[in-house]
């Protein structure tokens, strides 16, 4: 069935601006991926990969080992940068199969890890073969903006992180290159225009008004007007200047465009970043993973991919794996869950069976801090009364 068939999702699958979106705790003992060295705020997680490879200087043909289990988005800005790229094998559990990296390790480069869905992999142990074998690791934090492992900070294990800042905070566009190893002077940014910085602030306000988290009740009847034309101004520009304006990377699209490789993210995307309540994201991410695995404990077809919530750890979505994908996914989007599928699409000439059998079974559950406790119970009983009559 087409997406396009589907209802609006009935919750937000991604956090959208609120009036408590910066208000409310601001704990500095969270970390995020951008406290552990310099840090470039640009337009995508995607842009910053392309940043890291960059830095790390690739030759032609060098060899850089990718997860097979992996985001389309991801592959573009390795390619482009020139060099090929080697999948390595994941297992079941989404961790990295370092004897598998190790097998194809002669005459690489670099190595991307993940940490899928927030959960970090054993970084000390990639860290460790990455330094005995010379590879430049980078640590992709798309999924673990906040976190920690072993008592050290998310981001600061790679010779590079990069983080995908739209996935855990109510902007529009956003993404973010860390190195706490080497120095980023090289990387020079430039505003993308004001163009791009109006569709940036008003595309954020917009979904926050859509979902009613702002109090646009509240608001003067004319100046709520006044919004609304501006927006919807902008929508009815059409495809091609609404392409230049901004990255298609906030369009749910796989594309790389090596247009953003210079633009810094806009000014409202960083001063969201700035003023986010920590506390506050940490808590709701966690308290709402919780519940929806108490909801769900038992649902027969449908198990946890991580059997525990670790310490320091503010997850992205809550992973399941599911017995049987075909049969439930359209159910689940015709009763408007939002239904995450990362990794449904593979790289062609991916054989690794167990980041096959990941791509196909696992669907992700929005958790983040924008859900309140209503949407969450809401959420997980419609999900087990489709289960339970699929
Ligand atoms: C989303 C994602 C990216 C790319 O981030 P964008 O901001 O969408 O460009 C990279 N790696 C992983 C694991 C992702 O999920």
């Amino acid at each position: 069935m087409a997406s396009h068939a589907y209802p609006r999702a009935h919750v937000p699958v991604t956090p959208v601006l609120s009036a408590g979106a910066l208000l409310g705790p601001r704990d500095p003992h969270i970390s995020a991926m951008t406290d552990s060295g310099e840090v470039r705020l640009v337009t995508s997680g995607r842009i910053a990969l392309a940043l890291a490879m960059r830095a790390i200087g690739l030759a032609p043909g060098d060899r850089v080992l990718v997860p097979a289990y992996h985001s389309l988005s991801m592959i573009p800005p390795i390619v482009a940068a020139g060099a090929e790229p080697v999948f390595y094998r994941v297992r079941s559990d989404a961790s990295a199969d370092l004897d598998d990296i190790a097998a194809k390790a002669q005459g690489a480069r670099a190595l991307v890890a993940v940490n899928y869905f927030g959960f970090p992999q054993d970084l000390a142990a990639i860290r460790a073969f990455c330094d005995r074998h010379g590879l430049a690791m980078v640590e992709d934090c798309a999924h673990s903006f906040f976190g920690a492992s072993g008592g050290r900070p998310l981001g600061s294990f790679g010779d590079y992180a990069i983080g995908s800042t739209m996935k855990f905070l109510p902007i529009y566009e956003g993404g973010c290159l860390v190195s706490s190893r080497h120095s980023l002077a090289k990387v020079d940014l430039r505003s993308a225009g004001i163009g791009f910085e109006l569709k940036a602030s008003l595309a954020a306000v917009e979904r926050g008004l859509e979902y009613g988290r702002l109090p646009a009740a509240r608001l003067p009847l004319a100046l709520k007007d006044g919004l609304w034309k501006l927006l919807r101004r902008g929508k009815g520009k059409g495809k091609s200047a609404a392409a230049a304006l901004t990255p298609s990377s906030s369009d749910s699209s796989y594309d790389f465009d090596p247009r953003w490789l210079d633009k810094r993210s806009s000014l409202f995307s960083r001063l969201v970043l700035r003023f986010a309540a920590r506390g506050r994201i940490a808590q709701r991410r966690r308290a709402n993973y919780l519940a929806l695995q108490a909801a769900l404990a038992g649902l027969p077809g449908m198990a946890p991919l991580f059997p525990a919530l670790p310490a320091d750890v503010y997850p992205w979505a809550f992973p399941v794996v599911v017995a049987d994908p075909e049969r439930i996914f359209a159910p689940l989007k015709m009763a408007g869950v939002p239904v995450i599928r990362f990794a449904e699409k593979l790289w062609p000439g991916v054989d690794c069976p167990d980041s096959i059998e990941l791509s196909r079974r696992v669907f992700a559950f929005p958790c983040h801090q924008e859900l309140t406790d209503a949407e969450i119970r809401w959420l997980a009983a419609t999900i087990c009364s489709v289960v339970g009559a699929a």
